[in-house]
């Protein structure tokens, strides 16, 4: 590794250490899980910041690199979830380390709206470029997946004049007013936080191992439903993320996705497919709409695309995203400059490290393990997904019925081994896997050890 990071006074952690000293890719565990100095920082969490901000495991990260993060009492875990799949490039990537700080030193705001600079015009451009379509397309970034989400239906809305918004069962969206409103699950999302947004219509989804539909037959469903208790002269844009990410990594059946675009299209419905989570090379293409034959109208992209910098955007047909006055679209830090320096060097890392090769080596590793763990854990009833972007389902093997218990009791344990995995799913019965798509097989293969052993215990 190189790092050029000229480290400052290293905070008085037991396990800190300098930011320059290098991260061996390697599991190592040197205290109880969570250790001394993380039960001390979370006692002064719990003092000051709200209850309602969860917190999935108390195990307090000092430092990080590639496929291994490393907490405040020296221990060094293999990160299986990339802070929800944002880290495809893996931690404290060194090209991104390297732009942000040329970046922070040249200039980190001044709205791009009031003076504009060159690397949010380049990350517009890497967008259009690498989103499906050759059709002319334009962008807005904004700073997180929601407020993509709250952009792409305003622009919808504005480009149709109509404002019903049809989203999918099992889907998610954010944490803003309207998108509450468009997700699936009330709980932890959406239960007392209302009055929410109106003119929200959910619809039956495809989940193909729970509801054995053909996509052509979960197509009807969806379309049929929407016709009946909508209609679709009343709705501005239908959204649906290719692949559910919070709702369990479902993939939906052949075809069923491309059924709605063309409903979509034949009924001048803006057809908006949510990439937050699945977008970014994740799934072994720039976009995962390319690998149902999708070309949406609009996409929304966050997560992956700046290297946990803060960054998100909606790429769409330009005369749908031109159909805002000017002034209608942006914020203060949107398209900030140092994440669009960061997104900039995620997309060269992307084509010189060969990132969409990587999640398919991925997937052609760790799929084949999960079936192993499956032949040997009957409570595991499917495994599904693409590229690095795959989960695990956890029924009980006569009834179907979603088992969460196991999945909370095997999350819990492999953290004391050193694994962090996490859990998703609409009945929190799923474990997902959203490495870092640099990590070499052979963590995998560890990590998916430590699993099985797990789940024997
Ligand atoms: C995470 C996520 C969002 C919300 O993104 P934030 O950056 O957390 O606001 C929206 N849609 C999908 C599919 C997501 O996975």
């Amino acid at each position: 590794m190189t790092d050029t990071l000229s480290a400052p006074a290293a905070p008085s952690f037991e396990g800190s250490a300098p930011a320059s000293a290098p991260i061996a890719q390697e599991r190592h565990i040197v205290t109880a899980i969570p250790g001394p100095a993380s039960q001390a920082l979370h006692e002064r969490r719990l003092a000051v910041v709200s209850a309602g901000v969860g917190t999935a495991l108390p195990v307090y990260i000092d430092r990080a690199h590639d496929a291994i993060v490393v907490d405040v009492d020296g221990n060094h875990f293999i990160d299986l979830g990339g802070g929800i799949g944002v880290m495809g490039v893996g931690h404290t990537n060194d090209a991104v380390v390297a732009a942000v700080q040329e970046q922070v030193a040249k200039v980190t705001h001044t709205l791009f709206t009031v003076t504009p600079y060159e690397p949010y015009v380049r990350v517009a451009e890497l967008l259009v470029q690498h989103t499906p379509g050759d059709h002319a397309k334009k962008v807005v970034l904004v700073n997180s997946g929601a407020e993509a989400l709250e952009n792409a239906v305003k622009i919808a809305r504005k480009h149709t004049g109509r404002a019903g918004v049809a989203v999918l069962d099992h889907g998610y969206h954010g944490r803003t007013n309207l998108t509450m409103a468009m997700n699936f699950k009330a709980m932890p999302y959406n239960l007392g936080f209302g009055p929410f947004a109106s003119n929200i219509y959910h619809a039956p989804s495809s989940y193909p191992f729970h509801d054995g539909l053909s996509g052509a037959e979960a197509a009807k469903r969806t379309i049929s439903y929407l016709e009946k208790r909508v209609g679709a002269a009343d709705l501005a844009c239908l959204v649906a993320e290719p692949v559910q990410g919070e709702g369990g990594f479902i993939v939906p059946a052949e075809g069923y996705l491309v059924a709605l675009q063309e409903w979509c299209t034949a009924n001048g419905v803006v057809f908006i497919a949510d990439e937050v989570q699945s977008g970014v090379a994740r799934t072994g293409a720039y976009y995962a709409s390319e690998h149902f034959g999708l070309v949406p109208d609009m996409i929304t992209t966050a997560k992956g695309i700046a290297g946990g910098m803060v960054l998100a955007g909606v790429v769409g047909r330009a005369e749908i995203m031109d159909s805002s006055h000017a002034g209608g679209l942006g914020g203060t830090y949107g398209g900030n400059p140092v994440a669009c320096a960061a997104a900039i060097a995620v997309f060269e890392q992307i084509e010189q490290r060969d990132l969409l090769g990587q999640a398919k080596r991925i997937e052609s590793v760790l799929k084949p393990l999960l079936l192993e763990l499956q032949a040997k854990h009957p409570s595991i009833g499917d495994v599904r997904g693409m590229g690095a972007m795959l989960a695990i389902e956890f029924v009980d093997p006569e009834t179907h019925e979603p088992d969460a218990a196991i999945v909370s009791r095997a999350v819990a344990a492999a953290a004391q081994q050193g694994v962090l995995l996490l859990s998703a799913g609409t009945y929190g019965n799923v474990i997902r896997f959203l490495p870092a798509l640099t990590i070499s097989d052979e963590l995998l293969r560890e990590a998916v050890g430590v699993l099985d052993a797990a789940l024997s215990a």
